[in-house]
């Protein structure tokens, strides 16, 4: 709003367009939901502002505009907008969980839709707005009474009920039905402004405040329009689900008959994304304008390679990713055929592949992928899942299912690894500056040793006499291995007094995953159990860049010289005192990756239980002693990163 437009930063007059001079400009955005469709400008030649009335009134027609265009009202020069739920469209996200699938849509949360943006009548309306809302509030007191034992839900529902009871949301939405706006639309308006400040709020609390009154709007659209979460529509058969978020339980409750989801928010660390991992279902987050663009039943394509999503998609679009489905099911046929064979390679060394797990959902597939064992159970996700801290009998019962379902095979169980991006719901966040850095890990466990201990004794009760394999999180000195390995024996010593009875065997190793602790004195490394690299961590401490953080993270390669030699050395130390060495992290299950670490000298590589297959069958094509060649002669040559000359010599060998 300006009465002075010429003078306004990035004015530019173009008498070519036949525009006219003029001096005052108001333009207000025209927007459905937070997301802009265009702009509806008046301008006169007479320099003035526009009062605040104007600026209202001409809102309002932006609304109703943006409604119109959601309806289909426009065809001809508008009808673009109007008819995008029937063109193809692609949406780029980030990938959560690797994958490709074909399918069609199922929305999360149906949206609700508004036909009758104006109201003839507003003191009817006004009626309908305030019967709605009072039945808004009841249900949200019913709910609070219900979660009323539940101290994390009730706060949160306490939340709800403060927007419920907002006295400026109502006024504002009276304001719009006294102007002419249906009590749907008012609420719709709110809705879109507040979706709006979400989108632009820096700070995490404000935006999830503005998450709970989005939420609550939607209950009250519902009310209004009678449209539940039951519309009615079937869930397809090949459902791919699209939603703003979603909880890790909802999630669970889909389970696997979900084939591929897309979230607009979420993150790769998100609750949602572990148990999507734990599915193997392809997840994509971050992909912007998701629910806008779909409708129920739409044909969606999920390419969890590129991180991207085909929406409507055309002829060609569709036969390339079939061509690209089916190579993909080639391959999975020929890794079930290897299941049950040894990562042997055609040199004659045998290469251990175990599986990482966390959730209950993964051990189906210490079965299904031929892992060895569990190499990194991370027992942090059953706390993450949770909205408040589990029992010691809770834990120890989880931990017997795990070691029943292992049927002997080796499981091994990290100590909860909190702190950093793993914050649990139920624990006073810390503000620290910089929390992978922090205190996380074992550094907690040592401070308040009552949750390890609590843990330990867990473990100890579920092994029930079997053996017992447990590993310490992100140990940077010699000492922190020392004093979490003096927590263990006082938990058996606990127990023994409490006259459980105890492991047949106790075997108690550390995750190296800090640079310093590859520099630790040599009786770490005698008197450790054995040694896990968490090459995650450790890569990224090495190159001191986030891993969280996508514009740092993928600027350094682990076949990066340095980063090997690194490797190499720590693989040295483990030979000279004959310390059990495995490597956890995630390049341990891609296949290229996992070649390198076999060639420099890794015995056990524990993985995602989908990359088993493509790993084994990499191997068991390969001569180790050649790759080390090809590593060696880069390396003489110079060159700074081993990665081309490994994938020129893959080539060479087909
Ligand atoms: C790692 O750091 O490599 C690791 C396996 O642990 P997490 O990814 O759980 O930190
Ligand atoms: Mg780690």
């Amino acid at each position: 709003n300006t009465a002075d437009a010429p003078s306004a930063p990035g004015f530019r007059y173009m008498p070519e367009t036949g525009e006219e001079v003029f001096s005052s400009f108001l333009g207000v955005p025209v927007q459905r939901l937070g997301e802009a469709l265009g702009v509806l400008v008046v301008q006169s030649k007479d320099a003035r502002e526009y009062s605040a009335d104007e600026i209202y009134g001409l809102e309002v027609v932006a609304m109703v505009l943006a409604e119109m265009t959601e309806l289909g009202a426009f065809v001809g020069e508008g009808g673009g907008m109007g008819q995008r739920h029937s063109q193809p469209s692609m949406l780029r996200g980030t990938v959560a969980q690797e994958g490709v699938a074909e399918g069609h849509i199922w929305l999360h949360e149906p949206r609700v839709v508004v036909a009758n943006p104006i109201a003839d009548d507003p003191h009817h309306e006004l009626i309908r707005l305030n019967e709605a809302v009072e039945e808004l509030r009841v249900g949200v007191d019913k709910m609070l009474t219900l979660a009323s034992a539940d101290k994390e839900q009730a706060e949160v529902l306490e939340a709800y009920r403060m927007f419920a009871n907002s006295k400026g949301w109502m006024r504002r939405m009276e304001e719009d039905i006294s102007r002419g706006l249906s009590a749907e639309a008012a609420v719709e308006k709110e809705q879109s402004l507040a979706r709006a400040r979400m989108g632009k709020a820096g700070d995490n609390y404000l935006r999830e405040r503005l998450a709970d009154l989005d939420d609550l709007s939607n209950r009250l659209l519902r009310i209004l329009t009678g449209q539940g979460q039951d519309t009615g529509a079937e869930m397809p058969a090949d459902p791919i689900l699209v939603a703003r978020n979603i909880g890790p339980a909802e999630l669970l409750d889909y389970g696997r008959s979900l084939k591929g989801i897309v979230l607009e928010a979420g993150s790769v660390g998100s609750h949602a994304a572990i148990v999507a991992r734990a599915l193997a279902i392809p997840l994509i987050v971050h992909a912007d304008r998701a629910t806008l663009e779909s409708l129920n039943g739409d044909h969606v394509l999920v390419d969890g390679e590129q991180g991207i999503v085909h929406l409507r998609p055309d002829d060609t679009v569709v036969s390339a990713f079939r061509d690209k489905m089916a190579m993909q099911a080639a391959a999975a046929e020929r890794y079930v055929s290897i299941r049950d064979k040894p990562a042997k390679t055609l040199c004659g060394d045998v290469v251990s592949l175990h599986m990482n797990a966390g959730l209950m959902a993964d051990l189906p597939s210490l079965e299904g992928s031929g892992a060895e064992g569990v190499g990194l159970f991370r027992t942090e996700l059953q706390f993450l899942v949770r909205n408040k801290m589990p029992k010691r009998s809770e834990l120890s019962a989880l931990y017997t299912r795990v070691l029943d379902a292992a049927q002997g095979k080796p499981v091994v169980f990290r100590t909860l690894d909190i702190g950093s991006d793993k914050v649990l719901p139920y624990m006073k966040p810390n503000d620290e500056p910089n929390p992978a850095l922090g205190w996380r890990a074992i550094r907690v466990g040592l401070d308040k040793p009552g949750v390890m201990l609590m843990q330990l004794q867990a473990l100890i009760r579920a092994a029930n006499g079997r053996p017992l394999t447990i590993m310490f999180p992100f140990v940077a000195q010699f000492e922190e291995y020392t004093d979490a390995r003096a927590l263990m024996d006082k938990a058996m010593e606990r127990e023994r007094s409490l006259g459980h009875v105890l492991p047949e065997r106790v075997d108690v190793g550390a995750m190296l995953e800090t640079p310093s602790l590859a520099f630790a004195p040599q009786k770490f490394f005698e008197q450790v159990g054995f040694l896990s690299i968490g090459g995650n961590d450790l890569k990224q401490f090495f190159f001191a860049a986030d891993r969280e953080n996508e514009r740092v993270r993928r600027r350094y390669d682990s076949l990066n010289v340095s980063f090997l030699s690194f490797l190499e050395r720590i693989v040295e130390r483990c030979d000279t005192t004959q310390t059990k060495l495995s490597f956890c992290g995630e390049d341990a299950g891609r296949p290229v990756e996992a070649l390198c670490l076999a060639a420099i000298g890794l015995r056990t590589l524990s993985m995602r239980p989908a990359s088993i297959g493509p790993v084994k069958s990499l191997l068991r094509r390969s001569n180790l002693t050649e790759v080390r060649k090809v590593i060696a002669d880069a390396r003489h040559r110079g060159e700074m990163n081993v990665r081309p000359a490994i994938m020129e010599y893959l080539k060479k060998q087909g």
